[in-house]
């Protein structure tokens, strides 16, 4: 079992590095009172932050997507501070960003004239080299909405759907729209058939997860063909591997799918050959 997460010792809120019990936002936040946020998580291996250009721009992107204007580069250049008070300064860490909408009376349409609320934490993480140990997944209908190419704080959806795979002994939900496979609770998911490589395209019915863009470049530099289409459910018992990818997940073989062993329940081989160019990039810092 994974240990329970603990809460970080400092908090960057507006502008401050608080004690993480010091760090309070107003109840009318329009994060918490209807989840109108962004967020973005990056982890620290070896000194530098991993496809760190590649998080930061996800983070601006998604920002202009829901209008919220925030300077990205600001709050890239207290990041150090934070981890130095963090206690933090050379060790491998998980980042948190999450930047609001900001303060206002409640309504569903927001005035232009608010400052986003923005927050960010950090914690001591330490990923394996490689992720050994094949996970189980379930599949359930995706019942979130048609943007899940924003990657928002309202993750109700995602927290359903992980509590579904909890409650069935698994590491994760695949969901499934119209038949077709898309993506996970907080990871995208790949399969192979006969040595080619298919994952959902990046589209507004999954977020377009960096680690996912980092294995299609990976399987680019190694010659593997990639087919850009979301396997329909039924194909499920014919694939020869699947794996999740993510940030912190990074490429994690799937030795199950509902009732359906795949690939003998072992991690296969061309799981295992993008783990290890992953490893590699992770070694000589990207
Ligand atoms: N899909 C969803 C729904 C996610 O929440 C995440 C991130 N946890 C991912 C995919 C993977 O994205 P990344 O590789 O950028 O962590």
């Amino acid at each position: 079992m994974p240990k329970p997460p603990s809460y970080p010792s400092k908090v960057f809120l507006n502008g401050e590095i608080l004690n993480a019990a010091d760090a309070k936002i107003s109840v009318f936040d329009r994060g918490f009172i209807f989840g109108d946020g962004i967020y973005e998580v990056m982890a620290r291996i070896g000194g530098q932050f991993f496809y760190r250009e590649a998080h930061l721009s996800r983070l601006r992107t998604c920002l202009d997507k829901i209008d919220i204007s925030c300077n990205v580069d600001t709050l890239e250049s207290e990041i150090p501070r934070l981890l130095e008070l963090s206690g933090l300064e050379t060790a491998d860490c998980l980042l948190y960003i999450q930047v609001t909408r900001g303060v206002a009376p409640r309504q569903h349409s927001y005035p232009r004239d608010i400052q986003p609320t923005v927050m960010m934490y950090a914690w001591a993480k330490t990923l394996p080299d490689i992720n050994e140990t094949p996970a189980s997944v379930v599949v359930q209908k995706d019942y979130r909405w048609s943007r899940c190419d924003i990657k928002m704080t309202s993750l109700l959806g995602n927290v359903m759907a992980n509590e579904f795979a909890m409650a069935h002994d698994c590491y994760e939900t695949l969901f499934e729209r119209d038949g077709i496979l898309t993506e996970a609770s907080h990871s995208n998911v790949f399969f192979v058939k006969n040595r080619i490589v298919y994952t959902h395209p990046a589209n507004c019915y999954i977020l377009d997860g960096i680690t996912r863009q980092v294995v299609l470049e990976l399987c680019e530099k190694l010659g593997i063909e990639v087919r850009l289409e979301g396997l329909p459910v039924q194909d499920i018992p014919n694939m020869d591997e699947a794996f999740l990818t993510g940030t912190s997940t990074q490429i994690l073989a799937i030795r199950k799918i509902d009732d359906h062993v795949i690939s003998g329940g072992r991690v296969g081989p061309i799981t295992r050959k993008l783990q290890e160019a992953f490893l590699d990039l992770k070694n000589t810092g990207a």
